[in-house]
């Protein structure tokens, strides 16, 4: 079972430099001191270096790791398991060093790898998809019987650099201590294909691009949001790029929270599922199919936020099932938004998890898996209205609770 590590992050506040911890799933940071704000992003991916406690003299070779953190969904003949995976792999293949970066780094603060950060940075050869290929299938070799599709919902998808150095071993960095054994004398660091260091993170504005209203949002959140102008926007690569949005209105706003899902939708190809009608028939609903059902076009639902993986299931099942579609105003809630924590990209990847957990008889799941395709088309972020309860969150039109805990801990995720 892996451990749960939430890392923390050495930062100084781009404007004023004032020292600042982050945690790992922080993107909006506003500076204690100068105030200003700004919203950070990975060129690819976050990349972090771990603080080492080398003799000055050695000159630093850093390794990168893979680090993948987020749920792990198996479709079996018999149903979907869940778990939740938080491990790391190297993403240079050498027998020189540790195979993952391992539980150390739990009580070290990263920081974020910078243009001025020294020493000697191997380059990853070896694609994430390959690494956690390895990771998976590990896991697969205590288990028997036949496994019809495995996904990935992450939400932590970063490079972790851990440091080394060359005596007549190779020495860990972090710990001081040998991880290799005596060096035959070919070995050269040189023949690592790498580089110095660059910069791997941006900054970009927070004021509205529409209206020029400074931007709100939680610490953690991939979507902000403009009271002003009521417009959402979530980061690209170098700008805030507006997306489309809307709510399903109640008249009780302040004893609410709207939770965010993605409405997802898709072209398939293997299986039937293009209306309501294909749905009602697909999962076997005990309804009479109505006359117009045929019209009305089907929706992929999933939570845009981060949950337990067995609740994150149950919801996106549920509500693909019920397919919400009446009375849905295109704007943005005037009441409590939980933050959008879980990115468009990775709702997309549950597109299938979603059709198998639906299908009926389940038996079918074995026949269709293999030969199913998911070709994303449009996609829209839904706030839903949650009553709030005092131990969960009641979506009473439809009849889905949430378990506050459940998401409260989802933090932590
Ligand atoms: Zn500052
Ligand atoms: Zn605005």
């Amino acid at each position: 079972m892996e451990k749960n590590i939430n890392y923390l992050i050495d930062y100084q506040c781009p404007q004023c430099g004032a020292p600042a911890t982050l945690k790992e799933t922080d993107r909006l940071f506003q500076c204690a001191f100068c105030k200003v704000k700004s919203y950070l992003v990975a060129k690819d991916y976050f990349r972090y270096l771990l603080p080492h406690k080398a003799p000055p003299d050695k000159e630093l070779l850093y390794v990168p790791y893979w680090r993948f953190k987020g749920m792990m969904f198996s479709c079996l003949p018999s149903g979907i398991e869940n778990r939740f995976l938080d491990t790391s792999k190297q993403a240079v293949s050498s027998e020189l060093f540790p195979p993952s970066v391992g539980l150390r780094s739990q009580a070290l603060k990263l920081s974020f790898i910078n243009s001025d950060s020294e020493g000697w940075f191997i380059k990853p050869d070896l694609p994430f998809h390959r690494a956690i290929d390895t990771v998976i299938s590990q896991g697969n070799t205590q288990r028997s019987g036949t496994i019809l599709h495995q996904s990935l919902i992450g939400e932590s998808l970063s490079l972790i650099y851990a440091p080394f150095y060359v005596t007549d071993r190779i020495m860990d960095a972090v710990l001081n201590e040998p991880v290799s054994p005596v060096l035959d004398d070919s070995f050269e660091k040189n023949r690592f294909s790498g580089g110095p260091a660059s910069k791997s993170i941006r900054f970009i504005s927070t004021l509205c691009p529409n209206c020029g209203w400074d931007l709100k949002g939680h610490r953690d959140a991939l979507v902000l949001h403009c009271t002003n102008c009521k417009s959402m926007w979530r980061a690209s690569k170098k700008e805030m790029t507006r997306i489309n949005v809307a709510h399903m209105p109640i008249e009780d706003n302040k004893t609410t929270l709207f939770l965010p899902f993605w409405r997802i939708r898709a072209n398939v190809t293997g299986i039937h599922l293009k209306t309501y009608e294909d749905l009602v028939g697909l999962a076997n609903l005990p309804k009479a199919i109505q006359p117009g059902w045929d019209r009305i076009p089907m929706y992929f639902w999933g939570p845009a936020f981060k949950v337990r993986p067995r609740s994150f299931l149950r919801l996106t099942h549920h509500v693909t099932l019920t397919q919400p579609r009446n009375r849905l105003t295109p704007e943005m809630p005037e009441g409590e938004m939980h933050p959008v924590t879980l990115p468009l990209s990775e709702s997309i990847q549950t597109v299938k998890l979603n059709i198998a957990g639906i299908i009926r008889p389940k038996k079918r799941i074995e026949e269709c898996l293999d030969t199913l395709t998911v070709d994303p088309k449009r996609y829209l972020l839904v706030f839903l209205p949650f009553a709030v309860r005092h131990h969960d969150l009641v979506q009473t039109s439809f009849n889905i609770a949430v378990n506050r805990n459940q998401l409260a801990l989802a933090g932590n995720l």
